[in-house]
């Protein structure tokens, strides 16, 4: 591994302008901290990975690097670019056992954070360096949000989460009340009577999209989300048809795969599926089978009605009438996307969502209403990590003026 990882080092020029820098959401400054490992400085790697995302492990396993960093990176213009991804995840997994800070001087006031995703766990870290008092409400029993709900273990692990937690949040003494959904027993305005002096929203997206066809309602059929936070408490059967072609559908499939299935098939209503090109090629490599242009009309007892659509050059799909045939199937998950649920809005005056029911806030994440700030997937719909962390950098900066009077 230090072997690999030092060839991939070694390989980076070091570009003046470099462009998987351009490449990367966060902005990780790729070459200094190549630069300090092939020094034989791994901590001070270490520490600018962390001061610049403090879900740099994360990031390592789960950006789509193909399109990012890597698919930026000159050297890939004729050949196999730098993986930098590989150099990440040693250098932040190896700096990660020795983060043993305790917390920071205390500037005496409390924060709420609701959510602990990728956004609320951003948020806590760095309202903690600036010495706030921080408690995370989250509705589950353990923190991670899609990261340990929704992303499988062979991908992610959640060792890499209780690191975080212990780390990032126990050590700084960041309080965590877990099984509590702001929005009923405690709501936002509770919070604000309690001495909060900001309050911070990163919900996420959980409301499974559906397809309002018939059948969808039948004991056999499920949804990818609730599938992938508990998949043991399913029982699939051999045969399973997977109605979506986007990274969760590709989490899904892999998982029942493992978990026992035999056969399994993701519909796609176009010809281009919309997972990354890695997460595709891992899906058909352990044996998921694609179906393209097709879309479900009504699921049976017995399996999913699809009817063939053409696709022109300009993506525009037509229905073919007359084409609907049976694809035989013990279950079916449809994996389409998700959307929000809007507890908290509607028990909130003043915090105001979109017609798609996402918080609107601007980019700096402040909301409708005064104090509450906003980021991640409540606010810009279903994203990716990197995006989520990127954006509430921006925010914990503005909450933190925001408390001080400092705004302009
Ligand atoms: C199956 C799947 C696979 C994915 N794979 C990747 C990937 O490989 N790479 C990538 O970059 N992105 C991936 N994504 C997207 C990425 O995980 C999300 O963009 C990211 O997690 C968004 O972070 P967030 O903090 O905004 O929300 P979330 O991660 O959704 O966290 C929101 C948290 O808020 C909590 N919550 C909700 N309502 C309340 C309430 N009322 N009170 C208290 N707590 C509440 C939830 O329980 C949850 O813990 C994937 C998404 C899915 C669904
Ligand atoms: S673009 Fe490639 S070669 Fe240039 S600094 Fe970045 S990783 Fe190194």
């Amino acid at each position: 591994m230090a072997l690999h990882v030092m060839n991939e080092a070694n390989r980076c020029l070091g570009c003046k302008v470099p462009q998987c820098q351009k490449g990367c959401p966060i902005k990780t400054p790729i070459p200094e901290v190549i630069k300090l490992l092939k020094d034989n400085k791994l901590d001070e790697a270490g520490r600018m990975l962390f001061e610049n995302n403090p879900l740099t492990t994360v990031c390592s396993i789960v950006c789509n690097h193909e399109k990012q960093c890597e698919g930026h990176c000159v050297l890939g213009i004729k050949g196999a670019p730098v993986h930098f991804s590989t150099i990440e995840n040693y250098i932040s997994s190896t700096y990660a056992s020795k983060m043993v800070q305790g917390p920071h001087p205390s500037n005496g006031k409390k924060v709420a954070i609701v959510g602990s995703g990728p956004a609320g766990i951003t948020i806590a870290i760095l309202m903690a360096r600036y010495g706030y008092d921080v408690t995370i409400f989250e509705g589950r029993d353990q923190i991670g949000g899609v990261l340990r709900y929704g992303i499988p273990e062979f991908r992610l692990p959640k060792s890499v989460i209780d690191d975080i937690q212990y780390r990032h949040l126990e050590m700084k003494k960041i309080k965590i009340r877990p099984n509590t959904r702001i929005g009923h027993a405690i709501t936002v305005d509770d919070l604000f009577r309690d001495g909060y002096k900001a309050v911070f929203i990163g919900t996420g997206v959980w409301q499974p999209n559906a397809l309002h066809i018939k059948g969808e309602s039948f004991g056999h059929v499920h949804f990818g989300i609730d599938y992938l936070n508990n998949p043991d408490s399913y029982k699939l059967g051999e045969k399973v048809v997977v109605i979506g072609a986007g990274n969760a559908a590709m989490d899904v499939a892999r998982t029942a795969l493992r978990k026992g299935t035999r056969e399994l098939t993701c519909f796609s209503l176009t010809k281009k599926v919309a997972a990354s090109d890695y997460e595709f090629s891992y899906a058909k490599l352990e044996g998921v089978e694609f179906e393209y242009n097709k879309k479900p009309v009504e699921i049976t007892d017995d399996g999913v009605i699809f009817k063939d659509v053409l696709e022109d050059e300009n993506g525009n799909l037509t229905e073919v009438e007359g084409s609907e045939k049976l694809y035989p199937a013990n279950s079916v998950i449809i994996s389409i996307s998700q959307g929000p649920r809007n507890t908290i809005a509607a028990t909130t005056e003043g915090l105001d969502t979109n017609n798609r029911g996402l918080l609107i806030a601007d980019e700096t994440g402040k909301t409708t209403r005064p104090g509450i700030f906003a980021s991640g997937d409540a606010v810009n719909g279903a994203r990716t990590v990197v995006e989520a962390v990127a954006h509430s950098k921006v925010v914990a900066e503005e909450m933190h003026r925001y408390i001080q009077g400092l705004e302009d």
